[in-house]
């Protein structure tokens, strides 16, 4: 079985980008640790000052030795690649507003995308045809069920309620205005690119496991055909979006992606705008709604950011206009989400007090 390509850091200078908005970094958690005499005035930093930066990478590495020993959870096995991932693998990494990744574990392995995916084409269809399309067709709910369930279709008459799951997603790859499959799958990439001002592979082998076993995903799109939710061809809207989750990302290159999210809709790194500031909190709002399938109230309950996984063991999660944790171990729970990484994730979070619903 072909290994997924490791990818090297880019050069420091790349990070070298000026800040351009404040950083407000949450709350007290890390200016606390950083600047104590600022601490309870609602100062907001220009950019991290090393101080913060220290904390940072303090808490990437201090999460990363309190899970790794984690034993819980297994692999997706149902994708035959996923299965042959190892196991041990993790890794942590923090966007910052200005551009910096921080990072522990296993950040240059490139994993596949798999459902996060999702977030960044849902964003694509936003800019394209905007969030009254997306409430419309593609829905602003949660479906209570498994990412993949043909019961929560047939409960609501083929309609997906929410772009996160399969069936969502596929519909979402539909309404992506493209001439034809070539024109389609480059949107869809481009954008993908945008968001982690990179450019990603498409790991060969994981596309054709999953293309070799995606059946179950093929009945779904044909009941969104039959129910009137698919707006391209079915087998072409089911074939992209399974070229899309087998787009190989590194942590890094996740955390970059869910920090252009944190960032308003601007990549921090090239300053590039994806997405309009206004549409980030309808992308957040699905986020935590459904980003985590039928735990995603729980996730909210316990951390409080919106975030989405994917059965590659990928997780990113945004503390809104501040930064963005990715983090990455294939173990997963029963609802297809890394058992690591969303340990990893709500201890930081909880450290740096991010919680959104708290004042
Ligand atoms: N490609 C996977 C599927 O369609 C993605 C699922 C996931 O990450 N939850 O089943």
């Amino acid at each position: 079985m072909e290994k997924y390509p490791t990818r090297s850091k880019p050069d420091s200078a790349t990070f070298a980008i000026p800040r351009r908005r404040l950083l407000g970094f949450g709350t007290v958690g890390l200016l606390a640790a950083a600047m104590p005499s600022l601490v309870g005035i609602g100062t907001a930093i220009a950019k991290p000052t090393p101080a913060d930066e220290r904390r940072l990478k303090q808490l990437v590495d201090e999460a990363h030795s309190r899970f790794a020993t984690v034993g819980d959870g297994k692999n997706a096995d149902y994708i035959p690649y996923l299965a042959s991932v190892p196991s041990h693998l993790f890794g942590i990494a923090i966007s910052t507003p200005d551009g910096k990744v921080i990072e522990a574990g296993d950040t240059t392995y490139a994993f596949a995308i798999e459902s996060v995916a999702k977030v960044f084409t849902l964003a694509l269809v936003m800019r394209e045809s905007g969030p009254d399309i997306v409430k419309q067709k593609l829905g602003t709910n949660a479906t209570g069920l498994p990412f993949n369930s043909v019961i929560a279709l047939e409960l609501h008459q083929d309609d997906p309620l929410s772009p996160l799951v399969n069936a969502g997603a596929m519909a979402t790859v539909s309404l992506v205005n493209a001439a034809n499959a070539e024109d389609h799958w480059r949107k869809i990439s481009d954008n993908m690119n945008g968001f982690a001002d990179a450019d990603l592979p498409l790991n060969q082998a994981v596309y054709k496991s999953e293309s070799d076993t995606n059946q179950h995903n093929r009945a779904i799109a044909y009941l969104l055909q039959t129910g009137n939710h698919m707006y391209s061809d079915a087998m072409e809207a089911c074939d992209i979006y399974t070229r899309e989750c087998s787009i190989g990302i590194t942590t890094r290159d996740l955390a970059v992606m869910a920090g252009t999210l944190a960032n308003g809709g601007v990549n921090p790194i090239s300053g590039k705008r994806l997405l309009d500031k206004a549409y980030v909190p309808k992308i957040l709002a699905e986020m935590a709604v459904e980003g985590l399938y039928d735990t995603s109230g729980t996730w909210q309950y316990d951390v409080g950011l919106p975030a989405k996984s994917g059965v590659g063991g990928g997780i990113m999660a945004v503390s809104p206009g501040n930064w963005s944790i990715a983090a990455f171990s294939p173990p997963l729970d029963a609802a297809g989400n890394s058992v690591r990484a969303q340990l990893a994730i709500a201890w930081i979070a909880d450290q740096l007090k991010a919680n959104i619903y708290a004042e």
